[in-house]
């Protein structure tokens, strides 16, 4: 069986080598066939919403899934050939835009941050005096890793988030002081059944994701995000894996976002879990079962933002993972990251602050 994915990034790179031992074959379509999907698999070079050659890739593969969600729903409709397109397009649309994300944890009870539809400048200044101060500013589409997003504390900043931002639809939401900040990965097979991995502690820093250590094992915080997760998994009939990401504010989980893929936040599950996440998307979208989702001890997962450190001194620690994506080095950009896995989790902890403090002074210094 040949899978098709829509993105050649990293994400599509994993699904991939997960997927080859299973038997399976693999065709991304991306921009550049230098990319890190490319790298370990044929690519049809072309723009992602480019209907002729997303055709193509229909045409040659069963199973159509993404390493992107940004992908224009409608050059995904009613494509030529046979290809199934997991997760479906209605999840795919929904998460796209912040403003339809919202409505749907809302519609599902999902409790979520306080916002409103910002489409011209009056309307800011309502959302704002709606919802007070402070809140952010974001785009409703295309936001990632804190792009598109402006934090508006007082009245003064206003103007510059509107000038920073207002060429876009765009989202008003209460900016929440979080006490902690959780994913959770879920999937659902083809046939309904679903599976949870433990929850996932995060850390982000200007909007991007720094680190993350699993199992996060909070009884009742890991209980409401799996009944979150559950609702979203049933009312899209969703195949594949799903994320959401949630503030803790007080015990309590407020939704922020949700992402129907394969996430950042599970990259630990390719060493320290029974199945990996990219395993079980691929597992998931064929129609296989899925495999165990318990974690093997515990884990931390450190992203290499912006440039790759020296390998020599990290990877003469035992149980030290790393991960090159071969991604061009530019500020911002997450080029790889290392796993660091233990028996306990003060083991993991202490070894995680050593190599944090090695390779993101930034980060370490915020949360020491
Ligand atoms: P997002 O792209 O919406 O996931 O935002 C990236 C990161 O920015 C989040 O993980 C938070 O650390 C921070 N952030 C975004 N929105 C809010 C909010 N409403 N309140 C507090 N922090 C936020």
């Amino acid at each position: 069986m040949t899978i098709g994915i829509v993105g050649a990034g990293q994400l599509g790179r994993m699904m991939a080598l997960a997927g080859y031992p299973l038997g399976f074959d693999f065709l991304f379509v991306d921009r550049d066939a230098r990319t890190p999907g490319g790298q370990v698999g044929p690519i049809l070079a072309g723009e992602l919403t480019d209907r002729t050659l997303l055709g193509k890739l229909s045409e040659s593969c069963e199973v159509l899934t993404f390493d992107w969600e940004n992908i224009p729903v409608e050059a995904l409709e009613a494509l030529p050939g046979k290809a199934r397109i997991a997760p479906p397009l209605r999840a795919l649309a929904a998460a796209q835009d912040r403003l339809s994300e919202k409505r749907t944890f809302e519609l599902l009870g999902i409790p979520t941050t306080r916002y409103a539809a910002v489409d011209s400048r009056e309307s800011l200044e309502l959302a704002v005096k709606s919802i007070g101060l402070p809140g952010v500013l974001k785009t409703r589409r295309m936001g990632y890793d804190g792009k598109g997003q402006f934090v508006i504390r007082a009245a003064a900043d206003l103007d510059l988030a509107w000038e920073a931002l207002g060429k876009a639809p765009l989202l008003y939401e209460n900016l929440v002081p979080f006490d902690a900040e959780v994913s959770v990965i879920a999937v659902r097979g083809l046939g309904g059944e679903v599976a949870f991995y433990p929850l996932n502690l995060n850390v982000h820093r200007d909007g991007i994701l720094r680190m993350t250590r699993a199992p996060y094992g909070n009884a009742a915080l890991t209980r409401q995000a799996q009944r979150a997760a559950r609702k979203l998994l049933e009312h899209f009939k969703y195949v594949g894996v799903l994320t959401i990401e949630f503030f803790v504010k007080r015990g309590k989980l407020v939704a922020n976002e949700m992402a129907p893929r394969v996430h950042n936040s599970g990259h630990w599950t390719i060493e320290g879990a029974d199945t990996s996440q990219f395993e079980n998307h691929i597992r998931a979208i064929a129609g296989l079962p899925l495999g165990s989702t318990g974690a093997r001890g515990h884990s931390a997962m450190i992203n290499l933002v912006g440039e790759m450190p020296t390998r020599e001194a990290l990877l003469a620690q035992p149980a030290l993972h790393w991960h090159d994506y071969g991604k061009t080095a530019r500020p911002g950009r997450k080029l790889g990251h290392v796993t660091i896995c233990d028996s306990t989790a003060k083991a993991r902890d202490r070894r995680a602050f050593k190599v944090l403090s090695r390779i993101d002074r930034a980060t370490w210094i915020a949360i020491r």
